[in-house]
């Protein structure tokens, strides 16, 4: 990733599903050399035919592996060890492959896993060559659904399951927990949740544990509220502190970086899905979001 270009947009078209391809569906054409994805020409209307530019385009036959190459995940991983924050957002519609990008599955491993294996090989190797002297991470996981933020990781089960219930139901007043509050450190100049879980952790391994902690206590969320799990935000965030070895007599130096990998909700509009009630909350709260993380990104862009 360069420095001049902080936000870095990349298109992945994933293959058509059998289903899909069933219903005589058809996939856009994407060109990885070009950067560019197409809309099909309509067989009567030449004209119909539009083509975007992005970053980088990833044509549906690319792997787990390559995607994460092709993506400058590495380049990534490489700037946060040097204390650049890093976030990595996966946006779309429900069922274009959010989940299979940043998860994926036991064989084919998606970002989260990798970016874990990556930072904490690269962070064993740095200290075994004396760059490091030692290192520090926590994780935490959090779901953001209608504007509120619920802890996966907490291990007391009222926190995701009450405010799930009252907010799916009826949003407001049962008395189940109503999520964290989300505080500004003016020291830090940054956002918190108040009272996130944020356990220690030394190994990929163990950051995968609290990821797969996470996932499963999703699932029993999104049961509870009857909300799919592609209607609320979910954000995994691995903390480092990384002390590097002082060289030629000067003092060590602490740096600190933040690896933020989300699952967004799905991007579908309101209007399509024709929601209502309950539902059409969801989907504004959800468009809302979507729309200031499209500003804040559009901005950064054009100020790069
Ligand atoms: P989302 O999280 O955006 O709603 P999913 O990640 O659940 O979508 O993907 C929808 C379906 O498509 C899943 O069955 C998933 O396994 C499959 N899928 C998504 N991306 C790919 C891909 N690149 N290659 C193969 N299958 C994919
Ligand atoms: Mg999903």
């Amino acid at each position: 990733m360069s420095s001049e270009q902080r936000v870095r947009v990349a298109v992945r078209v994933r293959p058509l599903l059998a289903n899909e391809a069933d219903h005589a569906c058809s996939l856009v054409a994407a060109n990885a050399s070009k950067g560019t994805v197409s809309t099909k020409e309509s067989s009567n209307d030449a004209a119909s035919s539009r083509s975007f530019q992005f970053d980088t385009v990833v044509e549906p036959e690319v792997s787990q592996e390559d995607f994460y190459h092709m993506c400058g995940l590495r380049d990534m991983v490489g700037a946060a060890l040097q204390g650049v924050n890093i976030s990595v957002m996966a946006y779309g519609q429900t069922g274009s492959g959010k989940t299979y990008t940043m998860e994926g599955t036991e064989d084919e491993f998606g970002i989260v896993p990798r970016v874990m294996a990556e930072t904490f090989s690269e962070l064993d190797m740095r200290q075994e060559r004396g760059v490091v002297a030692n290192y520090e991470g926590q994780v935490s996981f959090l779901q953001l659904y209608n504007e509120r933020v619920l802890d996966l990781l907490s291990l007391s089960d009222g926190k995701v399951r009450g405010a799930g219930v009252q907010v799916g139901s009826m949003g407001g007043g049962l008395g189940y927990q109503t999520g964290l509050a989300l505080r500004y450190d003016g020291a830090k100049d940054s956002f918190y949740a108040e009272g996130l879980t944020t356990p220690p952790v030394r190994t990929a391994l163990e950051a995968m544990h609290y990821f797969h902690q996470g996932i499963a206590k999703r699932v029993v969320a999104a049961h509870a509220m009857n909300a799919a799990s592609s209607r609320s935000h979910c954000v995994f965030t691995l903390d480092l502190k990384i002390t590097l070895q002082g060289k030629g007599g000067l003092a060590e130096q602490v740096v600190t970086s933040r690896i933020a990998l989300v699952d967004l909700a799905g991007s579908e509009r309101a209007s399509k899905t024709h929601a209502v009630g309950a539902v059409l909350e969801e989907s504004i709260s959800i468009n809302k979001s979507l729309f200031v993380l499209r500003q804040v990104c559009i901005f950064d862009r054009s100020h790069a």
